[in-house]
């Protein structure tokens, strides 16, 4: 990867053609006008180099592709509205009626819908595997599949694929790979380098890391962006505003930072955990005993901050009110921003396949809050357990 500091800050910056603002600028429009009918008719042979419309280039959109393209270390990238529509044009653009789909179980919970609900009406088939042993890969392959879809680790369990092994066998059989990495981040060692054609981001998380923005990101080679942009991004246009995508090249120029910050009070809030009595386990892939121990160095070399307890008690009412004493974490979903935040698993919908998770896992994100006031915050609130 080319040196982090000059992609935040330098990469993609042209500020000699905007007044040599520091800031990135904010092209707040939809269209763009042309002198003569003969550079409107140069410009139409190539939307995708242009500025014509904002729904196709917006030059604010494509400062943040080119960072987050060299962050994850591939030729191009787009961003796209929400997380999901990232993830719903790199599924779509891979396959048509009759195709089949091999996916991780446990995936997140708009993937699942995404392959069993909706493409499920268009013929697609998909087949749900245990991702931790790759022949479960191999066993599910047929003549007709055309995507292995990971997500390593996902964002409950943090249960994670061996990702080199699975690419190769994808490879053999001319199957495209794509993985929503979201947990890892992208400072994390480059999938795209390990062989995953399609890598996704649900930027709402750790990339925009404010709770502010909802978007996607989407990093892949050159010929499958161009594909992917003149189908599934100019046809079901879940592109993303260029105020937003302003907010997200300014949060980049922090990642770093919020990672480190975010990471090392998890480590702190979980020594704390990891001996209390009431806590029966604590599901996290930077603890000796993680079970996928070997597949983390490679992928995450630095921990993260979000992490599972498992609680001593199976008593609702008491995980209740232990959730309900915490003053610092917040009772909200997603994670990756500021703020500290609880997920307990008995929220669930009865209808939903993750409500048959046991009712004493609670997911954990640590935010930027001091360490110990966190911690003193969960004494009491544990105290209720
Ligand atoms: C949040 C999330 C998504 C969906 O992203 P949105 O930006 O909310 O659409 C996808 N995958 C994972 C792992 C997530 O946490």
């Amino acid at each position: 990867m080319d040196d982090i500091s000059y992609i935040l800050n330098q990469l993609g910056e042209e500020r000699e053609n905007y007044f040599n603002a520091v800031s990135a600028p904010l092209i707040q429009t939809s269209n763009f006008a042309f002198k003569t009918v003969e550079d409107y008719q140069q410009a139409m042979q190539s939307e995708k180099d242009n500025s014509l419309y904002t729904r196709g280039i917006n030059p604010t959109v494509k400062i943040l592709c080119r960072k987050l393209a060299a962050l994850e270390e591939t030729e191009d990238c787009l961003v796209f509205a929400s997380g999901m529509a990232a993830i719903s044009a790199a599924v779509i653009s891979q396959v048509k009626s009759g195709d089949h789909i091999i996916c991780i179980e446990n995936a997140y919970g708009w993937t699942n819908a995404l392959l069993a609900d909706f493409l499920n009406r268009f013929g697609v088939e998909f087949t749900f595997v245990d991702g931790k042993k790759t022949e479960n890969f191999r066993n599910a392959i047929k003549s007709n599949t055309k995507v292995i879809y990971l997500e390593s680790p996902n964002s409950l369990l943090f249960e994670m694929q061996d990702i080199p092994a699975v690419c190769k066998l994808a490879k053999e059989h001319q199957i495209v790979t794509i993985i929503d990495n979201s947990y890892a981040g992208p400072l994390s060692n480059s999938t795209s380098q390990m062989g995953v054609d399609i890598v996704l981001h649900s930027a709402s998380k750790y990339i925009n890391g404010h709770s502010d923005v909802v978007a996607g990101v989407l990093c892949t080679s050159r010929k499958i962006a161009e594909q992917i942009f003149y189908h599934e991004y100019m046809t079901l246009g879940g592109i993303i505003g260029p105020l937003d995508a302003w907010l997200m090249i300014r949060s980049l120029r922090t990642l770093p930072m919020r990672m480190e910050r975010t990471s090392n009070s998890a480590q702190r809030v979980i020594d704390y955990l990891k001996t209390h009595p009431k806590i029966k386990q604590i599901h996290y892939p930077f603890l000796p005993d993680f079970p996928q121990k070997h597949l983390v160095a490679s992928h995450m070399p630095k921990p993260m901050a979000m992490f599972s307890i498992v609680l001593d008690s199976e008593d609702v009412t008491k995980i209740k009110a232990f959730c309900n004493s915490l003053n610092y974490f917040l009772l909200a979903p997603s994670w990756g921003g500021h703020e500290s935040l609880i997920f307990p698993t008995c929220v669930f919908k009865s209808d939903d396949s993750r409500s048959s998770l046991p009712v004493n896992i609670v997911r954990m994100y640590i935010g930027f809050e001091e360490a110990d006031t966190l911690i003193a915050d969960l004494k009491q609130a544990l105290n209720k357990l």
